[in-house]
C-alpha cells in the first residue's frame, strides 16, 4: 500500500515537474503537502501521535519511490524524518505530544541542525551555545547547509550547553520559526538537489521556554548519534531510487537509439553496462532492505548496518548515474534529457549525512570492537 501510493504520488505529481522545480531552484511545497494528505508523513511516527506506526523500513518504501522521481525533492521528504527522529528518540511525552502530531499530519515540517562552518565531519567542533537564563534558553550561533532550512516550522538542533565537558557538553533543542531571534541565511545554490532548500539558521540572543530541551542536559551528541543511524538507511534507499530512475531511461533508450543499423542495446559493450547497473543496483537494494529490517529489530546495534548500506548504495548510485549519462552519451549530457540531472543529484548521497569516508570509519570501528568480543 505505501509504494502504491508512493508511486502514484511520484509518477502523477513528481515525475511531470521535477526538471522545472529543478531549473527553477523552486521548494515543492504542494508536493509535500500532497505526501502529508496521502498519510504518508507520519509513516514513521508513533500512532498514539497520529502517525502510521511503521518504522524505517516503512519511510524507506516511500523514500526509494520519491527518489525515482527527484532526489531533491525526496530530500526535503527525508530532512524532515532527521528533524523528526531526536523528538522521537529522546522527547518528552509532553514534547511528543505537542510536536509529533502536526509532523505526521503534514501541517508541521522539520528539518535538523548540526553542521557548521567548522564543524562538518568533526560535529565535536560546533560553536553554538545555549545557556540557560531564568525559564530559557539563550541560544547563540550559525548552522551551516541546513535542509528545509526557511521552509520548516520546528527546528531541532545541537548547541553546546557545557564547553568543558566535551562530547557530555552537547545537548538538543526544538526551535520553532517564529521563536525571537531565529533567522536565516540566504539560500544556498547548488550542484544537485536543486528543488530542495539549503540554509543557515542563525541564533541571536534566541530565547526558547526550558522545556524545548530534547531529552537530558548533555546527551545531544547521543541523540545524535542515533537519530544519523536510523536515518542513513533513508540516504542509502535514496540512491537507490535514483540508480533505477538511471537504469530505466537507460535501457529504454539503448533500445530505441540506431547506431551501425541497430539499437545500441544489442552491443555488448552497451549491454554489459546495463547489465552491471541492474546488478549493483539489486544487490545495494537488497543491502538497504536488510539494515532498515535489522535496525527496527535491533535498536542498539544499528550503526554498522546503517553506514554499511548507505556507502555501499550511493557509492552506487554515482557510478550508476554516471554511466547512465555514458549510455545516452551526447544526449545524456543535455538538459533535454534526465539523466544529467541523476548525475549531478547522486553526488550529494556520498557527502551528506556523513561522508562516505566516515561511513567507512564507523565500519571499521564496529569491526574492531566486534573481533574483540
Ligand atoms: C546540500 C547539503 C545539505 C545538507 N543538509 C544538512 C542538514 O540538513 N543538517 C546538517 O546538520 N548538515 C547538513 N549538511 C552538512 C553535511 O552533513 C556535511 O557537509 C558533511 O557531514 C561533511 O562535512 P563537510 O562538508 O564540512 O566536510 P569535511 O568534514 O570538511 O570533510 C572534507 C573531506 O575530508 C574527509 N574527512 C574529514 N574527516 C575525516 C576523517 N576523520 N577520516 C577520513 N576522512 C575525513 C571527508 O570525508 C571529506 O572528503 C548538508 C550538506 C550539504 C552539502
Amino acid at each position: 500500500m505505501i509504494v502504491d501510493v508512493a508511486k502514484q504520488i511520484t509518477d502523477e505529481k513528481i515525475i511531470p515537474c521535477r526538471a522545472e522545480l529543478d531549473e527553477k531552484e523552486e521548494f515543492p511545497s504542494d508536493i509535500l503537502l500532497e505526501i502529508g494528505k496521502a498519510d504518508l508523513a507520519g509513516l514513521y511516527i508513533q500512532e498514539e501521535y497520529g502517525g502510521f506506526g511503521g518504522g524505517i523500513f516503512e519511510i524507506v518504501l516511500a523514500l526509494e519511490q520519491f527518489a525515482r522521481g527527484c532526489v531533491g525533492i525526496a530530500t526535503s521528504f527525508a530532512a524532515n524524518a532527521l528533524g523528526t527522529f531526536p523528538i522521537i528518540i529522546a522527547g518528552s511525552d509532553e514534547m511528543k505530544a505537542k510536536y509529533l502530531p502536526p509532523l505526521a499530519s503534514g501541517e508541521y515540517f522539520a528539518a535538523f541542525g548540526l553542521t557548521e562552518a567548522n564543524a562538518g565531519s568533526d560535529a565535536s567542533g560546533i560553536q553554538t551555545t545555549a545557556v540557560l537564563d531564568g525559564d530559557e534558553w539563550v541560544l547563540n550561533g550559525t548552522k551551516q547547509w541546513i535542509t528545509n532550512a526557511g521552509e520548516a516550522n520546528i527546528y531541532t538542533i545541537v548547541a553546546m550547553t557545557d564547553r568543558n565537558k566535551g562530547a557530555r557538553g552537547a545537548s538538543m533543542f526544538v526551535v520553532e520559526d517564529k521563536d525571537p531571534g531565529f533567522s536565516y541565511g540566504v539560500k544556498e545554490i547548488k550542484l544537485g538537489i536543486r528543488a530542495s532548500s539549503t540554509r543557515e539558521l542563525i541564533f541571536k540572543d534566541c530565547r526558547i521556554p526550558k522545556d524545548r530541551l530534547i531529552g537530558r542536559k548533555g546527551t545531544g551528541f547521543i541523540t545524535v548519534m542515533k537519530t544519523l543511524d536510523n536515518s542513513r538507511p533513508g540516504i542509502a534507499i535514496l540512491a537507490v531510487g535514483l540508480a533505477q530512475a538511471a537504469l530505466d531511461e537507460s535501457v529504454t533508450y539503448a533500445k530505441q537509439r540506431i547506431q551501425f543499423g541497430k539499437p545500441i542495446i544489442s552491443f555488448q559493450a552497451v549491454q554489459h553496462l546495463l547489465a552491471d547497473m541492474a546488478i549493483q543496483n539489486e544487490a545495494a537494494r537488497a543491502l538497504v532492505y536488510q539494515a532498515a529490517k535489522h535496525i527496527s529489530a535491533h535498536p542498539k546495534d544499528m550503526s554498522k548496518a546503517s553506514s554499511m548500506c548507505k556507502v555501499f548504495a550511493t557509492d552506487v548510485a554515482m557510478k550508476v548515474t554516471t554511466d547512465a549519462v555514458q549510455v545516452l552519451a551526447g544526449y545524456g549530457y543535455m538538459r533535454e534529457y534526465p539523466v544529467e540531472k541523476m548525475m549531478r543529484d547522486a553526488k550529494i548521497l556520498q557527502i551528506y549525512e556523513g561522508t562516505n569516508q566516515i561511513q567507512r570509519n564507523v565500519v571499521g570501528q564496529e569491526l574492531n570492537k566486534e573481533y574483540n568480543k
